[in-house]
């Protein structure tokens, strides 16, 4: 079921049926690509209607910060969770592990895809990574080749919003997938260049709070959420 918030329709699911809903993709026979914003890139699609589009055209358009989902409880039209792209791209990784299908890693400085690609296959013994290409390519045509020769099941495209939305989106009908995932930095991530908040962070929906005291120069960045919740504040109060 969708929920619109502020002019994006979100998938009002939790975390299992995110998974389910990429298990019946990875059943069908379509190329489809699956979102996940976050208040940053939330408020950015109010005001610009190509990166909404983008957004809506998506298969999967999963909640990725606590802030989207405080935002759909402002507005009286709560979304089941939060479920967060790293979260949701790993339950994946296990899947296809269970299931002996693959995935390629695209995105993200040269050398991190390998340093996330060996912390993946530590905790899902048996995945197959079929390959992978850092996101600074000039030319995108023999990326394109390089991922349909090897076919893989699923791709993670971590490029950054909205260049990875542009990316799924233009050569969707091209490119040899069941299901594109744009990730931001995930990689970074699952390499651990890039550390994730402590958990308790993350339950008291801090993270936002860590990666600014980790990574101060995101600040102007994330200044987008607070306008974001001021936008939907006003939303709420004007109808
Ligand atoms: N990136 C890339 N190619 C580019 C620009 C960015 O592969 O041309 C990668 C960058 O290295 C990083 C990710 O995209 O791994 C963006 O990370 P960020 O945390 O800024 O993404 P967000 O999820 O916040 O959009």
């Amino acid at each position: 079921m969708k929920t619109n918030i502020m002019g994006i329709e979100f998938d009002n699911v939790s975390m299992q049926e995110a998974v389910e809903g990429a298990k019946s993709i990875l059943a069908g026979n379509k190329t489809c690509y699956a979102v996940t914003p976050n208040a940053e890139i939330a408020y950015e699609a109010l005001y610009d209607e190509a990166l909404r589009s983008l957004l809506n055209g998506a298969d999967m358009v999963l909640p990725d910060g606590a802030g989207v989902v405080l935002a759909s409880k402002i507005l009286k039209t709560p979304l089941k969770q939060k479920v967060a792209g790293v979260d949701f791209a790993d339950q994946v990784l296990g899947v296809l592990a269970e299931t002996g299908k693959s995935v390629y890693l695209l995105g993200s400085k040269p050398g991190i895809a390998e340093m996330a690609a060996e912390k993946m296959i530590e905790k899902h013994p048996g995945l197959n990574i079929c390959g992978m290409a850092d996101g600074y390519f000039k030319d995108e045509g023999p990326v394109i080749e390089k991922i349909n020769a090897c076919a893989p099941d699923v791709l993670f495209v971590c490029l950054g919003a909205p260049k990875q939305e542009i990316f799924m989106k233009a050569h969707q009908q091209v490119l040899n997938t069941k299901l594109m995932i744009g990730l931001g930095g995930s990689l970074d991530a699952f390499a651990g260049t890039v550390k994730r908040a402590p958990k308790w962070m993350i339950r008291m929906n801090l993270e936002w709070l860590y990666r600014l005291i980790k990574e101060p120069k995101r600040f102007k960045r994330m200044l987008r959420l607070p306008k974001y919740l001021w936008a939907v504040v006003i939303k709420r109060i004007r109808g």
